[in-house]
């Protein structure tokens, strides 16, 4: 029997341990492993025959054994921002998107760590869409590269904010972060990588221990545990108090300053004594805190507050509080807002 009698497999699926032992028993040089790494995550390669500084033979071989499945772009809509949304095909048909954000010399991908979205948070679109299945670090990774071929620029920051939760998906996050990190693959320092959880407490004490300095974003929400499970009911299972728990711990362990997200929505999380409470329980906490507007949600009565009362509520943080941002809204004409992404279409 020879390899081409064999079903190929999907190099882009493969670590550098693997790709490195199948270049071992083909008695193939070490730095093969890096052209090929670099290849695949560096220039997106969608063929062999593009592998330039590989041998003809060498590519042959690698083609006979090996099929090169990624990501499929099916749509791009631009909103007049430059936000751009992307709709895009899993290998067995699922879809998920993908935000491309460019902001002056930045340029951030949002990427999506889930087919659909299984924590429900009652101001989020992503929650209601069914949760299909955990992404592979690939799939992730691969999100950043198909978006970014679509333009000449490489990105500077990547963003786990897309659809889904991250920490239900840990390992995979974790990989992911790795090969965006590396030499070989997309060289994006680990400072301009962070993850938004919605608070997964043994997750965020693991993730003080990763070997990257990676950043840690916290979806709060509210300030009392009543009102965020009302809006996100992970907090039945995870209550405010643990999350904050283990939040203290990673600022303890990584010395590193956590964002914390809040939503903004009108009469449930926006008086002035939510923005008291919120100053009181980050109290000695090093970190910033970022206010989120609501962005519109087809068939929902939960608004956005008035921009007047958005600055009150950051009035009443300052000046116990040094760090605070409102966020602008971005790509809202595309729906490629936070909590605005939904495609999961089923194959
Ligand atoms: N599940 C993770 C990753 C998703 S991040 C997490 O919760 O952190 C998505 C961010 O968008 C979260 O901070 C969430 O609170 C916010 N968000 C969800 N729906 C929104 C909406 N309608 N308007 C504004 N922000 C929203």
């Amino acid at each position: 029997m020879s390899y081409s009698d064999l079903p190929r497999e999907n190099i882009v699926a493969l670590g550098p341990h693997r790709i490195m032992a199948i270049c071992k028993e083909l008695d193939w040089q070490p730095y093969r492993v890096v052209q090929i790494l670099k290849w695949l995550w560096q220039k997106g390669a969608e063929s062999f025959e593009e592998m330039t500084n590989i041998s003809q033979d060498c590519r042959r071989l690698l083609a006979s054994r090996f099929s090169i499945d990624r990501l499929n772009v099916i749509s791009a809509q631009r909103a007049s921002d430059g936000t751009t949304k992307f709709h895009l095909k899993l290998r067995d048909g699922i879809g998920i998107e993908s935000v491309l954000i460019p902001d002056g010399g930045r340029f951030t991908v949002c990427v999506s760590t889930q087919a659909g979205c299984p924590l429900q948070c009652s101001f989020c679109r992503s929650g209601r869409t069914h949760f299909i299945r955990n992404l592979y670090w690939y799939e992730i990774v691969d999100q950043v590269v198909a978006v970014t071929k679509t333009t000449n620029r490489r990105p500077t920051n990547v963003v786990f904010m897309g659809m889904g939760e991250p920490f239900l998906n840990y390992e995979q996050v974790i990989i992911a972060l790795s090969v965006l990190n590396a030499d070989y693959g997309l060289k994006i320092g680990a400072r301009h990588l962070t993850v938004s959880t919605a608070g997964i407490p043994h997750r965020i004490r693991a993730y003080a221990h990763i070997p990257l300095q990676a950043r840690l974003a916290v979806s709060l929400n509210a300030a009392d545990q009543l009102t965020r499970s009302k809006l996100m009911p992970i907090s039945h299972r995870y209550p405010l108090k643990q999350v904050l728990d283990a939040v203290r711990q990673f600022v303890s362990i990584t010395r590193r300053r956590v964002t914390f997200e809040y939503v903004l929505i009108e009469g449930i999380n926006d008086r002035p004594h939510d923005a008291l409470s919120l100053r009181k329980i980050l109290s000695g906490m090093p970190c910033k805190v970022n206010l989120i507007p609501l962005n519109p949600l087809p068939g929902s009565r939960l608004r956005a507050p008035t921009p007047e009362r958005i600055r009150q509520f950051a009035d009443f943080l300052y000046p116990s509080m040094s760090t605070v941002t409102i966020r602008r809204s971005r790509g809202i004409s595309v729906s490629a807002g936070c909590g605005q992404l939904a495609a999961t279409t089923l194959p």
